[in-house]
């Protein structure tokens, strides 16, 4: 078995893997590949999914969940489309490639975008603080966890204004208080299932209020709330697996106790990392994300030979983002902690030998 610390798509539990390939042999009698999306037994697997996600989030009456396809990419745009009102401006933060994707695509639909703080300066090994809110945004934008780089935001300033958070690699992993924001949203493949699906969450009284004078059907989430993620095709599959991932999220304790695993995984090899001497940790500890962890050999020539040490303990993707470098874990909800801890004896083992 090997141990999957990939950036995404993600590792999922082995039961799902199961029961999804038992699926596309037999789902009531046909594949699930090739049964319609307005087949009764599929309608009711979205409005599970649907269910499912509301229940292990905790999502408040008023909020509607969305499946919709073209990635969080697509989703900048629709954030932008769907949040933009009078004033045409938009406060963002900008912590590394997928912030900024939002802000390119955001400015792209006739957004002014204020730039509320940014950590390109050190090349976003940080999350900007003391972050300062104009009263005259339609509404503020910031990507929850910064899956190439490693940080996370562990909490954001108070505002009235209507929050968007792309959540693409973090939903899941931690409770969260959905009434806080108006509109989030995550591609399925960092930690909820397999791409193809993206996540929308929905604040009721955001949907119809776009003063954009583009608005295509498709990128129109009041349209999808309304037909229930069935306007037109869906990911019919992406969509099925995320279900059936979301059942074993709650059959083993939900959001709550997942977040304490991540933690304890977190924890182990942080831990590791900051005693051990051969190793360095790429971000400021107190922005360290639980889930994608940067981290670096002090001495660059070591590293074809720990890529050996680590290849040869069955791990695999561990390199870093390309722009980055070095080494990434990405320790999404599936991934056990026995898996950190085999990295970790890697590690060790690596450090004796070369003391
Ligand atoms: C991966 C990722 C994206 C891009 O997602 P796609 O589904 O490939 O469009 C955007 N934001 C974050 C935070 C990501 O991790």
């Amino acid at each position: 078995m090997k141990h999957n610390f990939g950036a995404g798509p993600c590792i999922l539990p082995q039961n799902v893997f199961k029961e999804a390939a038992a699926a596309v042999l037999d789902f009531n009698g046909l594949s699930i590949l090739e049964v319609s999306h307005r087949h009764k037994d599929y309608v009711a697997v979205m409005s599970e999914a649907i269910e499912l996600v509301k229940k292990a989030l905790n999502v408040p009456e008023g909020y509607s969940v969305i499946f919709l396809q073209g990635g969080a990419t697509l989703g900048f745009t629709i954030a932008a489309l769907n949040m933009m009102r009078d004033h045409k401006r938009a406060g963002y933060i900008n912590t590394g490639t997928w912030a900024s994707g939002a802000i390119k695509e955001a400015k792209k639909v006739g957004i002014d975008v204020v730039n509320l703080g940014s950590s390109e300066d050190k090349q976003f090994t940080y999350i900007p603080k003391n972050i300062e809110i104009p009263a005259d945004l339609d509404y503020i934008h910031f990507t929850s966890n910064n899956t190439i780089y490693g940080t996370q935001f562990h909490d954001f300033p108070k505002t009235d204004l209507p929050l968007v958070c792309d959540m693409s690699s973090d939903i899941f992993s931690k409770e969260i208080n959905v009434a806080d924001y108006d509109l989030i949203y995550a591609g399925a493949q960092k930690n909820l299932g397999p791409a193809g699906a993206t996540l929308y969450i929905v604040k009721d009284s955001a949907l119809g209020k776009s003063t954009s004078p583009f608005l295509p059907s498709y990128l129109d989430l009041k349209l999808h709330a309304e037909k229930e993620s069935m306007y037109n095709t869906p990911p019919v599959f992406s969509v099925y697996v995320a279900m059936l991932n979301l059942r074993d999220l709650l059959k083993n304790g939900g959001v709550k106790a997942k977040e304490q695993e991540n933690i304890a995984k977190a924890n182990l090899l942080y831990r590791e990392i900051d005693s051990n001497p051969l190793f360095e940790g790429n971000v400021a500890v107190e922005d360290r994300s639980l889930m994608n962890v940067s981290f670096k050999l002090k001495n660059e020539a070591l590293e074809a030979e720990f890529d050996k040490a680590w290849k040869a303990a069955d791990i695999v993707g561990l390199p870093g983002h390309r722009s980055v470098g070095g080494y990434r874990a990405s320790m999404y909800n599936a991934l056990p902690l026995s898996s950190v801890q085999v990295l970790v004896d890697v590690m060790k083992d690596f450090a004796q030998k070369n003391a």
